[in-house]
């Protein structure tokens, strides 16, 4: 076992791992600053709901504060009680809101509430009233009819001269339903809506854009900037190159190589017949770690029959998927790759800086996102240092 004397700040149980995620935290840092220069005189705030993305609230957390965040969007107290311990004295929000019996959590743990209701406004001004002055958020609805505020609710409350002086919101914000689509004419429209409900709650900070939102350039800005997905590498508008540099690196071990004749089929229902003597390499990773089975090479409903999947990227090449997906492993049709190119042992780019993580997800009919989150249980996490 040389190998672990050549790599030896890579921890033994990475190097035997079936399955292995390598997080680059330098490039998630550069990320951010890149999102930050793209904001302007925005602030900008780092979005790590869902575990950072996939790629680990802890390291994520402390990587993005060092890197100078001081603003964080979460989306549910559990979260933002666990990122506190990480960034100590930054402001979290916690997207969800809060319900009856969950008000006690935003006090304990010095959380943001994003109000998004009449119900949830009278819950926290009982809460401030009762416990003291809190900071909270309003989050109002301009189009995208998830949580919110409506904007007559909105105005109603910018003008109630008889709410509490114990109730003190510092964010006013709203999202867009579609900015990965920058010719779309809703952008517009909810921007106008949005300058209405800014205007109303003068004085208070106010917030638009996640990451594709930052692309619409300095109009959509604000006070503060909400990227989430850009930070981790993932396409945050369609249609143009990602300028976002890779983040996330998932491979999984080649368990078998074999060799299957014309004529035969591959995988469950046998969707997928040989059409020449093919070699196949077996991957210890399935839909249970996030390889979707709709990535399957075939045989999928919604899918015709040889119809291409997703592929991996092993000895330096794109190889495709044979077959369909299983639980735990994954066929590769390897047949175009030199004899002894790929053996046993070998690991296999799942997705990564050879194969972006937007590409696999189109293939499998998804975004990046819910290729990050959906990675399951069973990587073993390997951080890279940021170098800065
Ligand atoms: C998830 C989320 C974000 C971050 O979105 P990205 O597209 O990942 O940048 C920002 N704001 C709200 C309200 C969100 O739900």
């Amino acid at each position: 076992m040389t190998a672990l004397t050549e790599i030896p700040e890579l921890p033994e149980d990475f190097l035997n791992a079936p399955l292995r995620l390598t997080v680059d935290l330098g490039a998630l840092a550069d990320n951010w600053r890149d999102m930050a220069r793209r904001s302007g005189s925005a602030r900008t705030a780092a979005v790590v709901k869902a575990d950072a993305y996939g790629m680990g609230i802890e390291d994520a957390g402390i990587t993005l504060y060092e890197a100078g965040a001081r603003d964080f969007f979460v989306a549910v107290p559990s979260e933002g009680a666990t990122l506190r311990a990480y960034a100590p004295d930054a402001r979290i929000f916690v997207l969800s809101g809060l319900w009856p019996g969950a008000e006690q959590t935003f006090f304990d743990n010095d959380l943001v509430p994003v109000i998004a209701s009449e119900e949830q406004l009278a819950l926290w001004m009982a809460a401030v009233s009762e416990r003291g002055d809190h900071p909270c958020a309003l989050h109002v609805d301009t189009g995208f009819n998830r949580l919110g505020l409506s904007m007559k609710e909105a105005f109603e409350l910018a003008g109630d001269v008889s709410r509490p002086a114990s109730f003190s919101p510092v964010l006013v914000l709203s999202h867009l339903a579609c900015a990965d689509d920058p010719s779309s004419p809703m952008n517009r429209r909810q921007l106008e809506s949005f300058r209405e409900v800014s205007a109303a709650f003068e004085g208070i900070e106010s917030s638009l854009s996640a990451s594709a939102g930052i692309f619409l350039g300095s109009d959509y800005h604000f006070d503060l900037t909400r990227p989430g997905i850009a930070l981790y590498g993932g396409e945050a508008v369609n249609g143009v190159a990602n300028p976002m540099r890779p983040v996330a690196k998932a491979e999984a071990r080649i368990l078998q190589v074999r060799e299957a004749a014309a004529g035969e089929t591959v995988s469950y229902g046998g969707t997928l017949t040989l059409a020449h003597d093919s070699r196949l390499a077996i991957a210890s990773a399935g839909y249970a770690d996030g390889y979707l089975r709709s990535l399957s090479g075939s045989g999928v409903p919604l899918r015709q029959t040889n119809i291409p999947g997703a592929s991996g990227f092993i000895a330096g090449k794109r190889v495709p998927v044979a077959g369909r997906v299983t639980m735990d492993l994954t066929i590769f049709d390897v047949t175009d790759l030199p004899d002894g190119a790929v053996r046993a042992g070998d690991y296999i780019e799942l997705f990564g800086p050879n194969m972006p993580v937007d590409e696999v997800a189109r293939a499998g009919g998804t975004i990046g996102y819910e290729m990050l989150v959906g990675l399951g249980l069973r990587y073993e996490r390997h951080y890279l240092e940021d170098e800065n």
